[in-house]
């Protein structure tokens, strides 16, 4: 169905299938013509790419997806909507709607199952209530993913595409550089969906990484390093680090001076090299090896 960013429709296929806006789920639907082809184009489906949609809610982004890609999955957590995408998404047959909650879903199981041989994109305008846990979910389960195009707050947008370092940055920004390349598209204004959010928006690109960052024993300590570095605004690296790790303030101060840096260095100022160099130093102190 090609109108589906007409107000008059979205309101007649509403009342016909009894369809009201939960807030919870995080439903904002696009009503702005120009945004999902936009979307759908430089999130890289074309005829020889699958892509994986995550909450398609009634199909006006899926349904611009699917005339440009080979596959499309669309995975809905709503259970009210899979029967008006039945009817929305009718002309296309390369589509498949899956119902399930993303962070619960066993991803590396439906890519191997669904888009064999195939490459595959993320592309979604998630819901904000979980912008974060997703990208994190498809990037630390490592998806063989070419790409992640999202719909997010532009706050969210911002904190995840800031510079390293930067005052804007916090742990996401660098967790995300740690798999991707991330970079804003472009900007979309509230009145673009219905109902309109109380702030405005921004499509996000991660170009996912081949090789990660060198320099890491422990992944998971290095994420927990980077959480309890930014746990507390504005206090120093070694006060954050000493209460979010619980390790003694001393020992703290000694791993930021073996890593070469200043005891008063706050988190905002570290480079990706010398979170990696002094995690690393901190996990030989904590580990012991
Ligand atoms: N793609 C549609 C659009 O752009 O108009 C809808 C986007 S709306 C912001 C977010 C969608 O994600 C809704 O359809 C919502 O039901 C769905 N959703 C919310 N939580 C979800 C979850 N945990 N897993 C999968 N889908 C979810």
């Amino acid at each position: 169905m090609e109108n589906l960013t007409d107000i008059r429709m979205i309101q007649a296929i509403f009342k016909k299938h009894g369809f009201t806006f939960s807030k919870k789920l995080g439903q904002n639907f696009l009503i702005n013509p120009e945004v999902c082809p936009r979307i759908a184009e430089l999130g890289g489906a074309d005829e020889n790419t699958g892509v994986l949609e995550i909450g398609p809610g009634i199909g006006v982004l899926t349904n611009e997806l699917a005339k440009r890609a080979k596959k499309v999955v669309a995975l809905e957590l709503d259970s009210r909507l899979p029967p008006i995408l039945a009817e929305t998404l009718a002309e296309h047959k390369n589509v498949t709607v899956l119902s399930g909650d993303v962070l619960k879903t066993d991803l590396h199981a439906l890519l191997a199952r669904e888009f064999s041989g195939m490459e595959v994109c993320v592309c979604a305008n998630l819901p904000y209530y979980i912008t974060s846990p997703v990208i994190m979910k498809l990037m630390e389960d490592r998806l063989p993913l070419k790409s992640i195009t999202v719909m997010v707050q532009k706050e969210a947008a911002q904190r995840l595409c800031a510079a390293i370092p930067s005052r804007e940055m916090g742990a996401v920004t660098v967790a995300v550089r740690y798999f991707s390349e991330p970079e804003i598209l472009f900007p979309v204004q509230r009145k673009s969906f219905l109902p309109a959010p109380n702030v405005d928006s921004a499509v996000v690109r991660f170009s996912l990484r081949g090789e990660l960052p060198k320099g890491i024993t422990d992944e998971a300590f290095f994420f927990r390093t980077i959480r309890a570095a930014f746990s507390q605004r504005r206090k120093t690296l070694a006060n954050s680090l000493a209460s979010g790790l619980q390790i003694p303030k001393e020992s703290v101060l000694q791993a930021i001076r073996t890593a070469e840096l200043t005891e008063s260095i706050r988190p905002e100022q570290l480079s990706m090299e010398q979170f990696i160099g002094c995690a690393e130093i901190l996990r030989r102190f904590v580990q012991g090896k």
